[in-house]
């Protein structure tokens, strides 16, 4: 059992509140506490970062750059302590959160590179007499707030960003795993990351997460969940500040009668079922050339039901661990029932795995519905557990119109060996990212964000960093007359 603590300008602190249970979602057990932050416990944790904020922002470059260096050195050392931590609380096999860890671990390596690369401009101006000059500060005081299906890396993307640009954070890492996100805030710490710099405050989004958006504390708010509460969070700010939004999304994935069917399949079952479908970019919805499509059923079966599902802690390789909350798995259950009651075929899985050692967590087989229609919340809303809704399509234009026929807009997904398809569908897709013959849309050099209700703004690559960044521009006049 552990009893966590709350880190605050370089202290570990109890709160004054109270305590919440952290639960494995594979065996129902109770694994820790963390504190329930006090609203006085969050404002000394943005004056904290206020106060913080001159020196770090104050530092060369290169010397931030040094410290995410450290930093990403001893969460690389910590990997398999911290991926296990994070199964514990997450459900993911041990493999994929070790995975994740060694993904934050560069990140902040890249933001090290990229800290000493923000370069200004000299602009042009209609007089000789004047020089225009445009340098890049940071923003300020960030209030982080995070989701639970990447609990580390969507943290890092925003902190090491952010640290990169020297920006101060008070990070407020979700409810259902908070564990992982307090050890990776001891490995900054170990690397010597200054007090005050980046705190962490934890508690429901509800209480502790909205205090710390409204705080005239925060320069800028960097979110990261439902499209439902990203619009709270857009409403209830009560004076100007800067904000990211990376919401939810609604991702299709159109396979064309000239795409390579063996890779479709893998990609298609990896990106429906990887973290139980609990993922932003999932795929949602699978459009199916006519020709090709009982072909891809039939595979794509086969290729589901041979899939692990197992204890994430027990078996490190299992492809699919436990669900992280009942949440997922009800909107699961519901979205398959009502797929079915509206005509659609199940094709695989339906029900949780068989056995007493699955009873007490929240586990379930990756499961596909076929032959679905636009009037199934399966196609139209984010399922985030492992369902896929598949449908066929007679022509190019139509499996597009079909896949932009959603509010959503972070990924999509396309399987084609034929260069004008590709073309095609790459320009026509209405989505932040489209990943073609491939279903990994994120590298951490390229920018990542959603449109339509999918969010503003991005994170990753040099983009990611100047969301961090405010331009100045300095304007000065000169005088060569005084010039003997
Ligand atoms: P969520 O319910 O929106 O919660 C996200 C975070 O916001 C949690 O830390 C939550 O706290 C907090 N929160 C809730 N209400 C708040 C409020 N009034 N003020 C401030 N913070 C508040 O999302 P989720 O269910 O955890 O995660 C799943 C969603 O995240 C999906 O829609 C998924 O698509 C989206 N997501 C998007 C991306 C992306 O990059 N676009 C990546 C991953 C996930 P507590 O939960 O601790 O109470
Ligand atoms: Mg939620």
């Amino acid at each position: 059992m552990i009893a966590a603590k709350m880190l605050i300008d370089g202290a570990w602190v109890d709160s004054r509140g109270a305590r919440i249970e952290v639960i494995n979602p594979a065996r129902g057990e109770v694994i820790g506490t963390v504190p329930v932050a006090t609203p006085e416990d969050i404002d000394e944790a943005l004056r904290a970062a206020k106060s913080a904020l001159p020196d770090w922002s104050g530092r060369p470059p290169a010397q931030r750059a040094a410290v995410l260096n450290r930093i990403a050195a001893v969460i690389a050392e910590r990997a398999e302590d911290l991926g296990r931590q994070m199964t514990a609380e997450q459900g993911k096999p041990v493999n994929e959160a070790v995975g994740e860890i060694s993904k934050l671990a560069d990140t902040f390596a890249f933001y090290a590179e990229e800290a000493t690369r923000v370069h200004g401009e000299i602009i042009p101006n209609t007089s000789n007499a004047y020089q225009s000059l445009v340098t890049y500060e940071p923003v300020g005081v960030i209030a982080a707030i995070t989701p639970w299906n990447y609990p580390a890396e969507l943290i890092g993307w925003k902190l090491a960003a952010g640290l990169a640009a020297g920006c101060t954070l008070v990070i407020k890492p979700p409810e259902l795993t908070p564990l992982c996100p307090l050890a990776i805030m001891a490995c900054l710490q170990e690397a010597g990351l200054p007090p005050g710099v980046a705190n962490m405050v934890t508690g429901s989004g509800a209480r502790v997460g909205q205090r710390l958006i409204e705080s005239p504390l925060v320069d800028k708010i960097a979110f990261t969940g439902s499209s439902a509460v990203g619009l709270h969070i857009q409403q209830s700010i009560k004076d100007i500040k800067s904000l990211s939004l990376e919401l939810g999304g609604n991702s299709p994935l159109i396979v064309t009668a000239k795409a390579d069917l063996e890779a479709a399949v893998k990609g298609a079952v990896r990106r429906s079922f990887r973290n139980c479908g609990q993922i932003c970019i999932a795929v949602n919805r699978i459009y199916v050339a006519e020709p090709v499509y009982d072909a891809f059923l039939e595979k794509f079966a086969a290729t589901a039901d041979a899939l692990v599902v197992d204890d994430g802690l027990d078996n490190p390789a299992a492809d699919l661990g436990a669900l992280c909350s009942q949440e997922p798995l009800g909107k699961t259950e519901a979205h398959l029932a009502d797929a079915v009651d509206k005509g659609a075929r199940l094709i695989c899985g339906g029900a949780p795995p068989e056995g007493a050692k699955f009873e007490s967590g929240f586990f379930f087989r990756p499961t596909a519905v076929a032959d679905c229609t636009h009037d199934m919340l399966v196609m139209t809303q984010e399922t985030f557990g492992p369902l896929v809704g598949i449908a066929p399509f007679a022509t190019l234009k139509d499996a597009v119109r079909l896949a932009n026929d959603t509010p959503y807009g972070l990924a999509a997904y396309a399987y084609t060996k034929d260069l004008d398809e590709m073309r095609y569908l790459s320009r026509h897709l209405d989505y932040g990212s489209v990943a073609v013959n491939t279903v990994d849309p994120g590298i951490i050099n390229a920018p990542y964000g959603g449109r339509k209700q999918s969010g503003i703004g991005v994170e990753h690559g040099r983009d990611g960093l100047f969301e961090y960044l405010h331009a100045k521009h300095i304007r000065v006049c000169f005088d060569e007359d005084a010039i003997s």
